[in-house]
């Protein structure tokens, strides 16, 4: 299998049907568009009333790419990256991973994608307080393998981690507790942890809102190398026009629909 974080570009393969057991979701070499929706709506209902947030999205996010998303609070950014990110469902709609409906997928298949391809960040690190730094990055690969598989490979995990909390700057701070870490060092925990999966997409949203902006301008620039770095396509909700403006394109949602900025 080619290494998806080397290749310029992405498709997903694999059993197309939505009963489980589904095998793994395989990617291989082919176009430059990584991820897009077409016509994208979604809705929250509250009692009665019906609040329409995304009204005909239609997105194209280019692979190896930082793609900033902008808009007003309330303009639905999270709510796009929540549906890009297969932690939801659009109301209507497409979602196209490559040449693969996303949307089409089983939960089973939607949780396997993310899982093995998806790296997340969140404006509130979402770290465990018990847990040291080190320890944090690990979390997911404990999830996905379970204990004893997770315990046979754990040597070579535990290298892994360290290598990208070094990546991040973080090796002097493996042992810590994330009480014991500055904002900005705890998202950078969160970076690692986003891409000890070996992930080819990064999902951020506003990563850099709860930090001062010197901190925040770390976290970007360990964003940057990093799609510098292993060509990690990265898509981040912020609303800081100073990192829209280093991003490679700008989108913005405005009255449920985008606009292209750049
Ligand atoms: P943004 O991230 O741009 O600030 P969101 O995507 O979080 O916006 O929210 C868009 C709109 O949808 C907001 O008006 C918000 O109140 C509403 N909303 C978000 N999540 C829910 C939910 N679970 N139930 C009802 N309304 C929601
Ligand atoms: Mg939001």
């Amino acid at each position: 299998m080619n290494n998806p974080l080397r290749a310029p570009s992405i498709r997903v393969t694999g059993d197309r049907t939505s009963d489980t057991p589904t095998p793994p979701v395989h990617l291989s070499v082919t176009r430059e568009s990584l991820l897009s929706t077409v016509n994208l709506c979604k809705s929250y209902h509250q009692g009665k009333c019906s609040v329409p947030v995304l009204k005909g999205v239609d997105l194209d996010i280019e692979s190896g790419k930082f793609t900033a998303i902008v808009g007003k609070s309330g303009s639905g950014k999270s709510t796009l990256l929540h549906l890009l990110g297969t932690l939801d469902s659009p109301d209507s709609g497409e979602i196209w991973f490559n040449a693969e409906r996303l949307d089409q997928w089983s939960l089973r298949r939607k949780d396997q994608f993310r899982n093995a391809h998806v790296g997340m960040i969140f404006q509130f690190y979402h770290l465990l307080p018990e847990l040291t730094t080190l320890e944090n990055v690990l979390v997911p690969r404990m999830i996905q393998h379970g204990l004893i598989s997770y315990w046979r490979h754990r040597s070579k995990y535990m290298r892994r981690a360290m290598e990208l909390l070094a990546l991040v700057g973080l090796e002097h701070r493996l042992h810590h507790k994330p009480n014991q870490l500055s904002g900005g060092e705890m998202q950078r925990t969160a970076i690692a942890r986003a891409l000890i999966s070996d992930p080819v997409l990064l999902l951020a949203d506003e990563p850099t809102g709860n930090l001062d902006s010197d901190s925040g301008r770390d976290v970007v620039d360990t964003l940057i190398k990093l799609k510098q770095q292993r060509q990690v396509t990265i898509v981040m909700v912020t609303h800081d026009e100073n990192i829209a403006a280093i991003a490679d394109r700008v989108i913005a949602l405005v009255d449920g629909q985008v606009q292209i900025r750049r």
